[in-house]
């Protein structure tokens, strides 16, 4: 891993619209509930410095923690760049990541100047606990994992995360739970997390609430390890617009149970497309599914595009090589998906 090797996020242009499975958005939309509320802004509110604390009480309770033990953030891209500021500004510091990972950690250690220093995963996209706890080292300032993990779709064992945490006391290790709607397990609210001061844990709104386009993420942990993450994010770093979507898409559950509904048949569906189609994927915690295209993958990603159908191309990631990683949210849009793979497959293009 050389530091000369600038990372930059990879942003993909592709036209509004089209079905975009490229991004793990929440195709169907947000909440109604947070157009009514955003409708409901006044003029004078848009000429005013926002308020947080109706945002942060609806986070909070949601969330199952104090008001004092999260940090809103504008998108959990803004927790990350935090993260990586705060822990690397001594010399020399350095961030684990396990790879493949999500493009961002790399890109904000790198612009903090820290080091990246890359972990692959095991083989079949496993945790590996030893060969993570073998790079801490008296340099480790910063550790990444993502549970469940972008874009493998996989889930780490409680125990290699609590492991990890307290093999490296003097770090911080920021869990990013981008996913954990979906996967119905999270490390907020557990008991021996909480007793671990070094860990803090990632929550975007942008997924299962589908509030991508406005931008609110939290990082929650104790009031004292969050202080330096709070310094480093700028006072109104959330709009308006953002703070109230937030409040109102949090109180409709009745949504998000719906849209996580839609996930777990959309993925049984995908399963069921791809054995039938001899296709290799993993089985995935999250909102979408890492699936296996092989050496056509060129052609079949441009022959999908034709078809106004977007899946992201992670061939380049480690491990990766042959694979598209594919959002599983609205049922009728992963059925579209599926109708198309079958007439690239089949040669119909
Ligand atoms: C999408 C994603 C994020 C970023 O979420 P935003 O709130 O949109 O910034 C963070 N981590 C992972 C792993 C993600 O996939």
């Amino acid at each position: 891993m050389s530091n000369e090797q600038e990372k930059v996020y990879e942003k993909v242009v592709t036209p509004s619209s089209g079905l975009r499975l490229h991004l793990n958005e929440n195709t169907a939309g947000c909440s109604p509930k947070v157009i009514e509320a955003l409708q409901a802004i006044t003029r004078q509110q848009a000429a005013l410095y926002p308020d947080y604390d109706l945002a942060r009480a609806a986070t909070a309770s949601r969330l199952g923690v104090r008001p004092d033990e999260l940090v809103l953030t504008n998108g959990l891209d803004e927790g990350i760049l935090a993260a990586a500021v705060s822990a690397l500004r001594a010399p020399r510091g350095e961030a684990i990541v396990v790879v493949p990972a999500f493009d961002m950690y790399a890109v904000c250690v790198d612009a903090a100047g820290g080091r990246v220093v890359e972990v692959p995963l095991n083989a079949a996209f496993s945790f590996p606990l030893n060969e993570v706890r073998n790079a801490i080292g008296p340099h480790t300032r910063l550790i990444f994992l993502t549970n469940p993990n972008n874009p493998t779709g996989q889930c780490i064992p409680r125990q290699d995360i609590l492991d990890v945490v307290r093999a490296a006391p003097h770090a911080l290790v920021f869990v990013d739970e981008a996913y954990a709607d979906f996967a119905g397990q999270t490390l907020i609210g557990d008991a021996e997390a909480r007793s671990l001061p070094n860990l803090v844990i990632g929550r975007t709104f942008a997924k299962a609430y589908g509030l991508a386009g406005l931008r609110a993420g939290a990082v929650v942990g104790h009031p004292d390890t969050l202080a330096p993450l709070g310094r480093v994010v700028p006072p109104f770093s959330l709009n308006v617009y953002a703070a109230t979507a937030l409040a109102a898409g949090l109180g409709d559950t009745e949504y998000y149970e719906w849209y996580l509904g839609q996930v777990r048949e959309s993925r049984g569906l995908l399963y069921r497309a791809l054995d039938r189609l001899g296709l290799r994927y993993w089985p995935s915690a999250a909102n979408f599914v890492l699936v296996e295209l092989g050496d056509d993958i060129g052609r079949l990603i441009d022959a999908l595009a034709a078809r106004q159908v977007f899946v992201r191309d992670r061939s380049r990631d480690h491990a990766c090589a042959g694979c598209v990683r594919v959002t599983t949210g609205v049922v009728a849009h992963t059925q579209a998906f599926v109708n198309a793979l079958e007439e690239v497959l089949c040669g119909a293009a």
